[in-house]
């Protein structure tokens, strides 16, 4: 019996949120369509992990522990999946939308000669048709797409749904797999992860993302001190990216990152499509902007409307007073 096959990414020894998420959505449609939810996992830790994807209801889960796969190379983590694809046979294959799925899905679409689709914000399947809706021109429109093709990829946004348990038995079926390093023709020789103590971005339950508003040094450390207090990431728009007081890491929107948070500070940020296409599906949306016609309002759970260097100083102090 076919099945939807969920390929979950790992980060710090855990599963990736946007994973979980993505798996709990494709359960549900599993359920609808009488087929089991099965997971694969990758890397080093993959045995480990197994227990984490039954939690989220995979009736059974194929690892492939290769230390080989943690090193963000595209070449045997494509030929790990079309492994476990030929193992597996699936109807669909689902996963998050991260930056390294994006990497891999078209070659190993290719390889395995399937259908994507790619971004999406949701996703059915009915009869012989897996449909979906997904954001474009900066998210202000939604597209319809779907296909009839045997094989179907799928890549979800982060945030798209809700991340809920359902216990499954999890059963273990470890995958062979064997890679030439020869083939590679490249060597990872370091992975250089940010200094200090960060939350990351794409994954982060808070985040405090600074524009134009916030100016200079002494901005950024209010917002800094924003986000030691809720222990939330720290974005930014591109244009504060652009001058330099912010890296390009932090970047959310259109051309940056895609961000889903429960809680969202946009401090000093006027609200562009380009960067409410990157933010817009965060839970709470708490906006700080001197100018009340600011278009970030139009999406904003709670507004406050004046000066954040006045603003940001009372609110630090009160949420330190709060959560103490
Ligand atoms: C193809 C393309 C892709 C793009 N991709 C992205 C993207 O991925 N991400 C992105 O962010 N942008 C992107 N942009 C740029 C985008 O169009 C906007 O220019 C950018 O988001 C503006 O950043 P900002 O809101 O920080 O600055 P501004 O538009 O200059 O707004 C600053 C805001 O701060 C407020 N403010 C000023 N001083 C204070 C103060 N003291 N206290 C409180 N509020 C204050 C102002 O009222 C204003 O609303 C893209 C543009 C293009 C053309």
């Amino acid at each position: 019996m076919s099945s939807i096959l969920v390929f979950c990414s790992v980060q710090d020894h855990r599963i990736k949120r946007s994973s979980l998420e993505a798996m709990s959505r494709a359960r549900h449609v599993a359920h609808e369509n009488g087929v089991p939810i099965e997971a694969v996992i990758l890397g080093s830790d993959a045995s480990a992990l197994v227990s984490e994807a039954a939690q989220y209801g995979a009736s059974c889960v194929y690892t492939i522990s290769n230390p080989l796969l943690d090193a963000h190379l595209n070449a045997p983590v494509i030929s790990a999946l079309d492994a476990v694809l030929k193992q597996v046979q699936p109807r669909m294959l689902v996963a998050a939308s991260t930056e390294a799925v994006k990497d891999v899905l078209g070659a190993l679409a290719v390889r395995s000669n399937a259908a994507v689709l790619p971004d999406v914000a949701s996703f059915e399947w009915s009869g012989d048709t897996v449909s979906c809706q997904r954001p474009v021109m900066a998210a202000k429109k939604m597209a319809a797409t779907s296909t009839h093709h045997p094989l179907v990829f799928v890549s979800v946004r982060s945030g798209s749904y809700e991340a809920t348990e359902a216990p499954a038995d999890g059963q273990e079926v470890a995958v062979p797999f064997e890679f030439d390093t020869a083939s590679l023709g490249i060597t990872l020789r370091e992975i250089v992860s940010q200094a200090g103590d960060t939350v990351d971005l794409s994954e982060a339950r808070v985040v405090v993302a600074a524009g134009r508003g916030v100016r200079d040094d002494a901005g950024r450390q209010l917002v800094q001190e924003l986000a030691d207090i809720t222990g939330a990431a720290i974005g930014a728009s591109r244009a504060v990216v652009e001058t330099g007081l912010f890296p390009a890491t932090a970047q959310i929107g259109q051309t940056g990152k895609v961000v889903s948070p429960d809680l969202y500070f946009a401090v000093g940020i006027s609200g562009a499509v380009q960067h409410t296409a990157g933010m817009a599906n965060s839970r709470i949306i708490v906006a700080i902007n001197k100018d009340p016609d600011a278009p970030i309002f139009d999406v904003a759970t709670y507004g406050l409307v004046g000066d954040c260097f006045t603003i940001l100083p009372l609110l630090n102090a009160a949420l330190r007073e709060a959560l103490a």
